[in-house]
């Protein structure tokens, strides 16, 4: 239950690139509250200008949310609805408010969601990868080596991974995209999302970083770029190292079936799976 005497947080989706984004709701409501929380006031000044809208703005960004939430939370408390923006899209997703929002939640004032756009579910609705099941990874980090290990984190997980990226940095991202997941692995980059250069573009990882290399219009813009999941059964036919070297050196000295059928009680590979790929090399 709400606080009955506070006012509401309305947390406000807002366009990612066409105006024509927003919703008849969310128009409403900036119109009416009391007070915005922006990320960046200057930058929704543009926004709230182009709707007529004239309500009165406060910063609300990465440096000053930890301590400027309490200042909100009490004018909240005292009865005063709140808008919560940011620059682009659904606020907390790789936006400030997170912390505003916990505090207002703490003190059992309402927080209300204003859905709209997000560049990340925009980016999985037209993108052909499976979307049953997906991950939002938001950015990965700037440093290559963290990057990588991150990756390398990731490249066993069977859902659909989304990523946002810096225009720069896209094409090493790609690259090590490739490194990780392997180069056949398949991939989507949704650029200008809603926007006059929107693309988007599919094809497996290794080609995706030769297109993205190979045109620098690509390395250019807002990014989202998506990665098929790994695939569960190809991870389970792949025979290990390990196992390979042990059924080489058995099935040198003894039947095909016997190799594999030890190799199987060494490793703990599949017996049937061994004597395939024995019969692949030739064995
Ligand atoms: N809160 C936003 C949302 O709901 O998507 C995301 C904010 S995050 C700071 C900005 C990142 O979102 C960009 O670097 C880019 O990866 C992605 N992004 C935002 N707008 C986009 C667009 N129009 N097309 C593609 N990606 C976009």
């Amino acid at each position: 239950m709400g606080n009955q005497n506070s006012g509401i947080l309305y947390v406000v989706a807002t366009p990612i690139g066409n105006l024509q984004d927003i919703s008849a709701r969310a128009l409403q409501l900036l119109q009416q509250v009391d007070l915005i929380a922006a990320e960046d006031t200057r930058h929704s000044a543009r926004l709230l200008e182009h709707f007529g809208i004239r309500t009165p703005m406060v910063a609300c960004h990465e440096h000053n949310e930890r301590d400027g939430s309490g200042a909100l939370v009490e004018r909240l408390l005292a009865g005063e609805t709140l808008a919560l923006i940011s620059d682009a899209g659904t606020p907390l997703v790789s936006d400030p408010g997170f912390r505003l929002v916990r505090a207002a939640r703490a003190a059992a004032v309402q927080v209300v969601p204003v859905p709209g756009a997000c560049a990340a579910i925009a980016a999985l609705s037209v993108a052909g990868l499976p979307s049953d099941r997906f991950s939002f990874e938001g950015f990965l980090p700037a440093k290559s080596a963290a990057r990588s290990k991150r990756l390398q984190d990731l490249a066993g997980d069977s859902r659909t991974l989304i990523f946002y990226e810096a225009p720069h940095r896209v094409l090493e991202c790609v690259m090590d995209m490739a490194s990780a997941f392997g180069p056949l692995r398949k991939a989507v980059l949704a650029r200008e999302l809603t926007k006059a250069f929107e693309t988007i573009h599919d094809a497996p990882l290794g080609e995706l970083a030769a297109w993205i290399a190979a045109d620098s219009n690509q390395q250019r813009g807002e990014c989202v770029l998506l990665v098929e999941g790994a695939d569960d059964k190809a991870e389970r036919d792949v025979v290990d190292a390990e196992s390979q070297r042990v059924l080489m050196l058995l099935a040198a000295e003894l039947p095909l079936k016997k190799a594999a059928a030890l190799t199987a009680q060494i490793t703990g590979a599949r017996k049937n799976l061994l004597y395939q790929w024995g019969l692949e090399q030739g064995r």
